[in-house]
């Protein structure tokens, strides 16, 4: 293994294997690169095998990432075996193994956001008294914030004088009873049990820890007590843990992570090497000076100074933008210029913005001028309606006890099991204590059904036993297809749409699911019903779906994401729109807790996302839920030095009447066709 493409620090890191070592750095100074030198480093040149290797990172696309650097440095044998990996998708494949020993069966579902929600609305309606409404999302973002730091719901303490933290000790136990109930867990479970399965388990976590020898974590600033917690139990033993990240970077407080995890690790793992890296490799001069003059202005952090040995680059330009339309425009007009102009790629540009609702003007008017992108999150494909309608059957054709997703397609499509049935069927299985599938098997014990319903019932529980039998004998995603035919979800759709073309696209969703299944089916060696469901749930929270492995990486277009899912990335040019008050920074944290220090870290993690060019824009009004409102610049424009900024207006021809805005897509489009020279 060469490893005269890193520096000093760099290669002292990369060496050091044995013990507990904390590389703490800023953007842009190879951390990850360090990582993924040393996973090949180990492979080739200390005999480890492949099997010993854990990484983990925190979304799917810097796993991957990672993945694809260290194969490109060994032999793709030689690396089969390591486990590159989410905390949640490592989490998933240990409870897959161990989670009988918790009383959940193997076959369990994992439950996100507007499955979470359900089931929270139901137990508070069970305990409401009805004179008050509580906000369901609130308490789940309390329960969730007590899993992420192990607090079990028998340990749970109220607040004295906290309304809120009352209604969640009584809810947190009935949830997670009935979460067990459904055999399903929740994402901050998937954390929080497999930490209890390691602590209560000495066989189990020695099983894993005889395994995974060499343990890494990319990004640690973000880890919260939960996935801390996990680590330690990992690298009890040998402390073979190496972990990077940056201080500066810390952006999900509001999710329980703990920059405590950087300043405790020397205490809890003695004998810590400690390596700090300052020279940046990514970004110009200028960029960098910005972003150093930003975060300057944090208190709460350790001084560090990024430098590069390349040169000033180019100015920051600032565009002052007439309102959200003149700065898409603006953006996206600037991107087709520079792209010819410096012969780059689509996917060179990232625009990046501090909420996924500002997204929607530069989605127009990319689309309008025929510039292709990608959206990374927003509304997730497997998070709109018909979607989860589908993934229900599958759901609960592994797992009978999924009562959540039961109820979803008890009559969906509708199959004449009405809501007075479906309360009936509800009431039964309560007072009995019988799982519904069961109820629904011999559906003539409850009282009241009509013959109808019955028969419906009746088709339905025989429809769900032969696919039950199909899928696991069929292939995958002809099983599918057959299941969705027969569903007829199409009459449904159309019946139930507000006008045929929402009706269409509806349709193509779910004929899309399909669509994914096959993928998967040709991605994976053995797949399964099961695998795939899995890779579904475990899609970043920020992250599109993989309709077609390579089209979907290869394809070139432009990325918009949040500041958030930019993390550990990199793009040629960056335009961070929306340099707003109340945007960034955002209003909720001027208003609420206030840690104006982690919209700077935000602000500071997009700057630093730029290699070689950055622009800046913000307006001086915005539409709000319709109205227009006055904005004022951000004060972080205003900790950018003068000498590196350039402040100019918003340079986009405004176009006023359809005519012209068709006449200027035509001539953009034959633009581009002549460029290709096709
Ligand atoms: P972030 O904090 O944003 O995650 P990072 O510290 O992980 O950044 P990397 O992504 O590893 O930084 O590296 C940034 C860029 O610098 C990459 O393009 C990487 O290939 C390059 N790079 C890192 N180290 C060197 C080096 N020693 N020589 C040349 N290029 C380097
Ligand atoms: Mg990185």
């Amino acid at each position: 293994m060469n490893l005269s493409s890193l520096n000093d620090q760099q290669r002292a890191a990369v060496r050091h294997t044995e013990g507990p070592l904390l590389l703490l750095a800023g953007a842009g100074s190879g951390k990850t690169r360090v990582i993924t030198s040393r996973i090949a480093y180990l492979l080739k040149n200390r005999g480890v095998t492949s099997e010993a290797i854990l990484a983990v990172t925190f979304t799917n696309k810097a796993a991957r990432e990672m993945r694809e650097r260290v194969e490109s440095m060994v032999d793709r044998r030689q690396a089969k075996g390591m486990v590159i990996s989410t905390f949640h998708a490592l989490c998933v494949r240990i409870l897959k193994e161990d989670i009988e020993q918790l009383g959940y069966k193997k076959n369990f579902s994992i439950y996100g956001g507007a499955d979470q929600l359900r089931l929270i609305r139901d137990l508070l309606q069970e305990i409401n008294t009805g004179l008050r409404k509580y906000d369901a999302d609130r308490v789940l973002y309390l329960i969730s914030d007590a899993k992420n730091r192990l607090i079990a719901p028998d340990t749970f303490q109220p607040r004295h004088g906290d309304e809120y933290s009352g209604v969640v000790a009584a809810i947190y136990p009935r949830y997670q009873r009935a979460l067990k109930a459904f055999n399903a867990v929740d994402f901050d479970d998937l954390i929080m049990l497999t930490v209890r399965l390691l602590q209560d388990k000495p066989a189990v976590l020695e099983k894993y820890q005889q395994r995974f020898r060499y343990l890494m974590v990319d990004e640690y600033q973000d880890t919260n007590a939960a996935q801390y917690r996990l680590l330690r139990l990992l690298a009890r033993g040998h402390n073979n843990l190496c972990v990077v990240g940056d201080d500066d970077q810390s952006i999900y407080g509001w999710r329980g992570a703990d920059l405590g995890n950087i300043l405790d690790f020397e205490k809890d793992f003695p004998g810590t090497m400690v390596i700090r890296l300052e020279q940046n490799y990514r970004s110009t001069g200028n960029i960098l000076a910005a972003a150093n003059a930003v975060i300057r202005n944090n208190r709460k952090r350790k001084a560090k100074a990024l430098w590069t040995a390349g040169g000033p680059g180019d100015m920051i330009d600032y565009l002052l933008c007439d309102d959200d339309e003149d700065e898409a425009r603006t953006v996206v007009e600037r991107i087709m210029a520079e792209k010819f102009r410096a012969s780059l790629n689509y996917r060179d540009f990232a625009i990046l913005f501090r909420t996924n609702v500002q997204s929607r003007a530069f989605e127009e008017q990319l689309r309008y001028q025929n510039v292709p992108y990608v959206l990374i999150g927003g509304q997730q494909f497997f998070d709109r309606k018909e979607v989860k309608d589908v993934l229900a059957y599958f759901r609960v054709l592994l797992n009978p006890r999924d009562e959540v997703n039961l109820l979803r397609i008890l009559n969906t499509p509708r199959r004449g099991i009405g809501d007075t049935s479906a309360d009936r069927l509800i009431r039964f299985s309560a007072e009995h204590e019988l799982p519904m599938w069961q109820v629904l098997q011999d559906a003539a014990q409850v009282d009241g059904l009509g013959e109808k319903t019955l028969e419906a019932i009746g088709r339905f529980v025989q429809l769900m036993d032969s696919y039950r039998r199909r899928f696991r004998v069929g292939r995958l995603s002809e099983t599918g297809r057959e299941l969705l035919e027969e569903l007829r979800f199409e009459d449904d759709l159309l019946r139930t749409a507000q006008d045929p073309e929402r009706a269409r696209r509806r349709m193509a969703n779910v004929a899309e699911v399909v669509n994914a299944m096959a993928s998967y089916e040709q991605r994976e060696a053995q797949p399964t019903l099961e695998g795939f469901l899995e890779k579904v749930s475990l899609l970043d929270r920020d992250e599109p779906p993989r309709q077609d492995k390579d089209a979907k990486l290869q394809r070139d277009a432009v990325v918009l994401m949040s500041l958030h899912a930019s993390k550990g990335l990199e793009f040629p040019c960056v335009f961070l729109v929306g340099m707003e008050e109340d945007l960034l920074p955002h209003k909720k944290s001027v208003e609420e807790s206030f840690d104006i220090e982690e919209e700077r870290r935000l602000c500071y993690v997009g700057i630093t996302r730029a290699q070689q060019k950055l622009s800046l824009l913000g307006t001086s009004r915005r539409k709000k839920y319709g109205v227009m409102q006055t904005r004022a610049a951000s004060r972080f424009l205003e900790e950018i030095p003068g000498e590196v900024l350039r402040r100019s207006i918003g340079d986009a021809p405004s176009t006023s009447t359809e005519e012209e805005k068709d006449q200027l897509a035509r001539t953009a489009f034959a633009n581009i066709k002549s460029m290709l020279g096709d």
